[in-house]
């Protein structure tokens, strides 16, 4: 694949303002970023919208897709299928825009093996008692359904160490100029340069 575009993996517990972060960025709707719309077989959530959140697809859909190749990494997460799709994201890539995938560790692994330039963030929370009170949300669920939800949390946490970068949520309008720091920064790479200002590097060597 010759992508142009640089690909994000932006992976965080539960409770780490992922979702609150990601939305910002595109709020505005940039030309230049996109956020890769997965396929999952979980029932859609209240709000959740086919093809906006996800392409909610069921279990026998989920295996022809793999069976077809049609996933660029996949993975079940909580007893749920989520999926990557392939041509989705190299067609993006290859238009120069920068691609963001809000995946889980294993998704990540998968994609650093095939991509190993993708660029890898993960997303903590400050401290544990934070990630605790976000997890206890209204104080309806009990403490066994908390505790569940902070074990997964610390699951996916251990894996922080595969990422390029670490972004510690607390304050969340510093967590989102820290983002859009590594993402301008990794506009600058030589790498990223070599294609964005090709013509310009052609004329300024040329004899
Ligand atoms: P949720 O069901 O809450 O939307 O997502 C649950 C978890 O699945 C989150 O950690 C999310 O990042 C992850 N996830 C969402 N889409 C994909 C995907 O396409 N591939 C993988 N590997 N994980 C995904």
């Amino acid at each position: 694949m010759t992508a142009r575009g640089n690909l994000f993996i932006v992976s965080a517990p539960s409770g780490a303002g992922k979702s609150s972060l990601i939305s910002a960025l595109l709020k505005d709707q940039p030309a230049d970023m996109q956020v890769s719309v997965s396929h999952t077989t979980r029932q859609p959530r209240p709000g959740e919208e086919h093809g906006q959140h996800y392409h909610f697809v069921n279990q026998d859909e989920f295996k022809s897709l793999i069976a077809e190749n049609a996933f660029f990494e996949w993975a079940e997460v909580f007893g749920n299928y989520y999926g990557t799709s392939r041509v989705t994201i190299e067609h993006t890539l290859a238009k120069g825009i920068d691609v963001f995938l809000d995946i889980d560790w294993q998704g990540a692994q998968q994609v650093k093996k095939v991509m190993p330039e993708s660029i890898g963030i993960f997303i903590l929370p400050p401290s544990r008692a934070e990630l605790e009170r976000r997890l206890t949300g209204r104080g309806q669920d009990s403490q066994e359904v908390i505790a569940g939800r902070m074990a997964q949390a610390v699951s996916e946490m251990s894996h922080y160490n595969e990422y390029d970068f670490i972004l510690v949520n607390d304050d969340f309008d510093k967590a989102q100029s820290d983002l859009l720091a590594i993402i301008h920064s990794q506009r600058l790479t030589t790498a990223s340069q070599i294609h964005t200002q090709n013509d310009m590097i052609k004329d300024l060597l040329a004899d």
